[in-house]
């Protein structure tokens, strides 16, 4: 039974050695819902349920490249909860996936998907290749081989997956027409196509549009707005520059965008101009007036207002929360699922920076997601003005619910403590009267 922190840690070395990730956010994640277990809870081992995921579906995918050679990647399908909906969550090619880092994102995920009120359950899934050293034919046949796999354990009421790092819309509608070509149907099971291709508006921009109006209830609670305001950007995805152009619309000075090379770095702020061309070109490629790039550095120690990490995981270490804490800034909002690493988040909150956690800041993206696979249900496509202000209800919702079940300390709210708490309620509830 676990009761402690030292019994959660023996169970996860037990039952999950060698998976550092998957530890740091079961660990985050027992911290602050700890106090809310009761003897009911233990008896039937609820917290064993809670982060152990229902299956974990791993499989080769074998395709051939542009030289006529036959290649193998690694692919796994993390399914963690149905307890509330269907499983829902992205697929993320990159070399460096692992069942850790993908029970991590799926174990999240569940907790994320009850924030956005959607009856949506929590999963995750992911190869181990880099698509970007693919021609576009390779790219189609690895789609091609992964879906021919995947096909048969995904579906509208089954398990739902959109995209995430490495998985852009492009490739979304590549997986959406071997799932139509191999089970004859198109009943919204992926969601992030194009928007040509059977997508919602306002998809693509929706996890950094969401962020922002994240930030927004944020800085509201602290009597602050976003106008004039300095925000460190890190990435150069599908997040970071939406959220860098959400930032710049409602008044914000977008200071940085970054990549695994290094930073963009523009003292008086990018314009709408130069964020149109991030994202279309390598950051370190582009020359622009009023910015410089600045090989092997992250953001963190560019003087701002507002960070945000939307690039990776652990992206945010103990250095550089040093170096974000010694200037002005005051408020993180994670774009990136768990961006920073646990020493980097002790430091900030320690340093009286507010957090926004991921598993709240970020949903927008799989809020949308939901509404596109109710689109795809009824045939009836809804327009970007519509969508934009389901995004922005929902995110006002989730802010709602992270505050919900906490109280101001320092005069500050602890937005992590506050989701977790809240998705957990309503979680436990339902497993607890579900019996097992
Ligand atoms: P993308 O693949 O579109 O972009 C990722 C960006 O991060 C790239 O610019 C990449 O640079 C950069 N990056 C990757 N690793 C590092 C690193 N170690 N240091 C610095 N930069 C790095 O991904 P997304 O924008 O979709 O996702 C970003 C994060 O947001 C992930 O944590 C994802 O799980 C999360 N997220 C995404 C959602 C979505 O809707 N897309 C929804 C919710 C969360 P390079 O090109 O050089 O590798």
């Amino acid at each position: 039974m676990i009761r402690t922190v030292w019994d959660l840690r023996s169970f996860l070395e037990h039952h999950a050695p060698d998976q550092p990730e998957y530890h740091q956010a079961v660990l985050a994640w027992f911290d602050h819902i700890k106090d809310d277990l009761d003897d009911d809870h233990l008896k039937d081992g609820l917290i064993e349920r809670m982060i152990t995921p229902d299956r974990i579906i791993s499989f080769k995918v074998v395709w051939r490249d542009d030289r006529g050679r036959a290649r193998l990647n690694r692919a796994w399908r993390v399914q963690h909860s149905q307890t509330i909906g269907p499983y829902k969550g992205g697929l993320r090619f990159h070399p460096h996936v692992n069942a850790s880092v993908l029970k991590f994102l799926a174990f999240e995920q569940t907790a994320k998907n009850i924030l956005t009120g959607l009856f949506l359950g929590g999963a995750k899934g992911g190869m181990d290749i880099d698509p970007r050293e693919l021609s576009m034919g390779e790219q189609e046949r690895v789609c091609t081989a992964f879906m021919t796999e995947l096909h048969k354990y995904i579906g509208q009421y089954t398990d739902i997956p959109a995209g995430d790092i490495g998985v852009d819309a492009g490739m979304i509608s590549t997986l959406q027409k071997t799932f139509s070509q191999v089970t004859g149907r198109f009943d919204g099971t992926l969601t992030g196509k194009w928007v040509c291709a059977g997508g919602s508006q306002g998809r693509d921009e929706a996890t950094g549009y969401g962020c922002v109006y994240f930030l927004r209830h944020v800085l509201d609670d602290h009597h602050d707005d976003l106008e004039g305001k300095a925000v460190a950007i890190s990435g150069a995805g599908n997040v970071a520059t939406h959220a860098a152009e959400k930032a710049l619309a409602l008044g914000a000075k977008v200071i940085s965008l970054s990549n695994s090379v290094g930073t963009l770095h523009s003292p008086k702020g990018l314009s709408p101009e130069d964020l149109e061309r991030t994202k279309h070109n390598r950051l370190e490629q582009l020359e622009l007036k009023n910015a410089t790039f600045h090989k092997g550095q992250t953001p963190w120690s560019l003087p701002c207002d507002i960070a945000m990490p939307c690039a990776t995981q652990n992206e945010l270490d103990h250095e550089d929360a040093k170096a974000l804490s010694q200037g002005p800034c005051r408020v993180i909002v994670e774009g990136a699922n768990m961006p920073l690493t646990d020493q980097a988040t002790e430091y900030c909150k320690d340093a009286g920076l507010v957090i926004a956690p991921g598993k709240a800041a970020n949903a927008g993206g799989v809020a949308v997601s939901g509404l596109e696979r109710a689109q795809n249900t009824t045939g009836k496509p809804w327009s970007r003005q519509h969508v934009d202000q389901a995004l922005q209800d929902v995110m006002t919702e989730i802010h709602e619910r992270c505050t919900r079940h906490i109280h101001r300390s320092g005069g500050r709210y602890d937005y992590s403590r506050g989701a977790d708490r809240s998705a957990f309620r309503q979680w436990s509830t339902v497993l607890m009267t579900q019996g097992v």
